[in-house]
Parts: C-alpha cells; sequence; structure tokens
C-alpha cells in the first residue's frame, strides 16, 4: 500500500516520531509526506519568539532528519489537487497515487478578500512566512512605531502582548475586533482577565466594525473609523486552504470533513487531521493541541487500514489547558471558565508553559 501525508503538521509530526522511535509501528510499502518547508514551526512558542524569548530556530522541526529516521520520502513542494475517486495527488505539479493518503496542511490567516491585506498585511500563518516578516519589519527600528493586529481571539491577543513587550513603552499596538467585544470565544471571566492583560500593556481594542480596505500605513473600518499603522497584522481565525475545495473533499465552509476514524465519510482511504479537518461527531474549535492529540490515533489508523483491521474511534478531549503568555514572561491559565494569574499573570504558570513547549520541541529530538 501506498501511503502519502500530506503537510508536516502537528498530528503527522506526532506519526513521525513515532515510527522513528519505534519502527514497528510503521506500516510496511513506501509513504511520501510533501511539505513545501525544509522546516516546520511549532505556534505554541510563537508569542514567545515574538517577544524576543525565543530565537526562531527553537521553533522550528527538522523534517528531513525527521522523515529520515521514520523511513518516509519527503517531498519539499505543496499539494494543490487531489482526485480522490482516482486515488492521486498533484504535488509541484506532480501526479502521484495514493492507497491511503493522510490530510494535515493546517489553515492560513491571510485575508485574501480583504483590500490591500495581500499588499500591505502580513498575516500571522503561515509562521515561518510571518517571523520573517516580523524580522525584517523589527530592523527597520522605526521610532514609536505603530502596529494593528486584525483579530481580538486568544490568538491575536497573544500576538499583540508579545509585539507590545517586544517594541516597548513607545509603540503603540492596537487590535481590531469586528464583534462587540474582543475574545468573542471565551466565558466571561477569562475574557475580563485577558482583557485586563491588554490594558495593562496599553493595547488599544477596537470592536464593533470590520475592517473594509488595508493601506500601507493604515487601516481603513466599515464604520468609517481609520487607525494608522506600521503594521499590520492578519491573526483572525483558521481559514481553509482554498484548494481543498476545488478537488471536492470538503464541507461548506472549506474544511474537510472527517468521522470519528478522522476518515472522509466519502473517500474512506483519505483521513484529515489538525485544522484542515472539521471532526463531524465532535466539532472543536482549531487549536494545535487537537492536532496533537490526533497522532496517535491517525498512526493506529494508518496502520490498521494497511493491514485490513477495522480503525479506532479518536476521542477529543472536551477542553484543554491554555496557557496565554503575556509578552513578557508571565502566563494566565485558562481551564474550564476557570481563570489563574490575574491580569498581571504569573511567572510560574510562564515556567509551565515554557516547560510544556520545551517538552515537545525536545521529544522531536529524540
Ligand atoms: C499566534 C498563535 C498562537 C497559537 N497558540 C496555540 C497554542 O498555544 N495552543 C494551541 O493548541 N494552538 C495554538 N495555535 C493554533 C495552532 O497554531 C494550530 O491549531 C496548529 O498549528 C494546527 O496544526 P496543524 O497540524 O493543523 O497544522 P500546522 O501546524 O499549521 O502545519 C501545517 C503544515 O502543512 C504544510 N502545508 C500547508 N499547505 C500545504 C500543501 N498544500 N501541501 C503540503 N503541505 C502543506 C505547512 O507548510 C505546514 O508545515 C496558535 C495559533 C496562532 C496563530
Amino acid at each position: 500500500m501506498r501511503i502519502i501525508l500530506l503537510g508536516g503538521g502537528h498530528a503527522h509530526i506526532g506519526v513521525l516520531r513515532l515510527w522513528a522511535a519505534r519502527p514497528s509501528c510503521r506500516p510496511r510499502g513506501p509513504i511520501l509526506l510533501a511539505d513545501p518547508g525544509s522546516e516546520v514551526w511549532y505556534s505554541g512558542m510563537l508569542p514567545g519568539h515574538v517577544a524576543g524569548h525565543y530565537p526562531a530556530r527553537a521553533l522550528m522541526i527538522d523534517l528531513p532528519r525527521l522523515c529520515d529516521r521514520a523511513a518516509v520520502t519527503r517531498i519539499e513542494a505543496a499539494a494543490d489537487a487531489v482526485d480522490p475517486v482516482r486515488r492521486r495527488v498533484r504535488i509541484g505539479g506532480a501526479w502521484h497515487d495514493f492507497d491511503l493518503l493522510s490530510l494535515d496542511i493546517g489553515a492560513h490567516a491571510r485575508l485574501d478578500a480583504l483590500p490591500g491585506f495581500s499588499d500591505h498585511a502580513l498575516a500571522v500563518k503561515p509562521l515561518g512566512t510571518f517571523s520573517e516578516g516580523w524580522a525584517r519589519w523589527l530592523a527597520k527600528a522605526l521610532p514609536a512605531p505603530r502596529v494593528a493586529v486584525i483579530g481580538a481571539g486568544l490568538g491575536g491577543a497573544e500576538i499583540a502582548l508579545a509585539m507590545a513587550h517586544r517594541l516597548g513603552p513607545d509603540a503603540r499596538v492596537t487590535l481590531i475586533e469586528g464583534d462587540a467585544q474582543p475574545l468573542p470565544g471565551l466565558g466571561a471571566r477569562a475574557r475580563a482577565m485577558v482583557v485586563g492583560a491588554l490594558e495593562r500593556r496599553g493595547i488599544g481594542i477596537l470592536t464593533g466594525s470590520a475592517v473594509a480596505r488595508v493601506e500601507a500605513d493604515a487601516l481603513h473600518l466599515a464604520d468609517g473609523r481609520i487607525e494608522g499603522a506600521d503594521l499590520i497584522v492578519g491573526a483572525a481565525g483558521a481559514r481553509p486552504h482554498g484548494w481543498l475545495a476545488v478537488s471536492g473533499l470538503t464541507d461548506a465552509r472549506g474544511f474537510v470533513p472527517v468521522g470519528p476514524t478522522l476518515q472522509h465519510p466519502e473517500y474512506p482511504h483519505i483521513l484529515a487531521v489538525g485544522d484542515c479537518a472539521e471532526m463531524l461527531a465532535s466539532p472543536r474549535p482549531k487549536a494545535g493541541v487537537h492536532a496533537v492529540r490526533q497522532g496517535p490515533d491517525l498512526a493506529h489508523n494508518l496502520a490498521a487500514l494497511v493491514a485490513g483491521r477495522p480503525p479506532r474511534p479518536h476521542h477529543p478531549q472536551r477542553d484543554f489547558l491554555k496557557l496565554v503568555s503575556l509578552g513578557e514572561r508571565r502566563a494566565i491559565a485558562l481551564w474550564r471558565g476557570l481563570a489563574l494569574g490575574g491580569a498581571g499573570g504569573s511567572a510560574l504558570l510562564w515556567r509551565l508553559k515554557d516547560r510544556i513547549d520545551r517538552g515537545f520541541m525536545a521529544r522531536g529530538r529524540c
């Protein structure tokens, strides 16, 4: 059986690590992984990197080395079409046949439909492109820089806090949210604590109007407000890659639907995990934690399908501990409606987050 893994996302990294550590778990036969990058980025440490606590290399997983150790052939190119009926996928312009295909290509944060965005703004994902853009912009060392972050979800808030810390008190950082209030996905207590942290840092919050247009030095909101900015960052949620819909694999929102065994309901020889997938039986917000947790079940199911055994269901967690870094080495913990750390955060919680994140990265080096 020929297996193709598309994308070095968090779940596929777990699968590769398992096959590297325990070759007996690797299904027999040729396995190919395609990703346009030679390293993949771990998002949990991105805010710490933006804040200046971690160099870029601390967030990078060496994909060629991991593929070598897992006996997986790697193609450094992006896929742009799947033919689910003929069981083939186009990677870097060439078609490759498969018996089993697993998709873990994540999502992006580009606001392609927003006028001016692609010319004047920087999307927070893909992370590598964002890190390079941020480093280039930082090198300009503008006096009193102004940054506007589109999207006041948890990711946008964390990035804004990290930028405000890195840029210092002369900078003006503003979060822009189309909803009536920031952090729309959080409960009242958690929202109040994160908003408190943003206010302590002097981060402005503009809510209640969508962004209508982006220019080189300003954001124009639909209600007429204009926010001047030297750097505009897009952090408004996870958007599906458009080519998947063209391949006929997606739901109306553009995500790949999967059943409990992570298989596509119509094409069971296609599996999907991470942000690009939508778990029909148990939908969850897009988060790296869910992708990581899918890894062991995905590895099990690929091996089972190759061996002709039944795959097992994946049971995602209902909620998970969110550790939100506040720019400086302090963090807030959010879990099941509880919020710990206060608006000033806790150094102990940051050390816990740092330990968890470094532990995740270190597992790849074993
Ligand atoms: C600022 C920020 C902070 C975050 N913090 C957290 C956090 O603390 N905890 C948490 O759980 N989540 C966090 N997230 C969310 C997290 O980043 C995503 O949920 C997670 O990265 C999704 O993992 P994934 O496996 O779906 O894919 P990704 O990790 O996004 O990887 C996808 C891979 O696929 C590759 N790829 C893309 N297109 C193609 C293609 N066409 N062909 C082949 N390969 C392709 C990419 O190069 C990439 O290597 C954060 C997000 C942001 C923006």
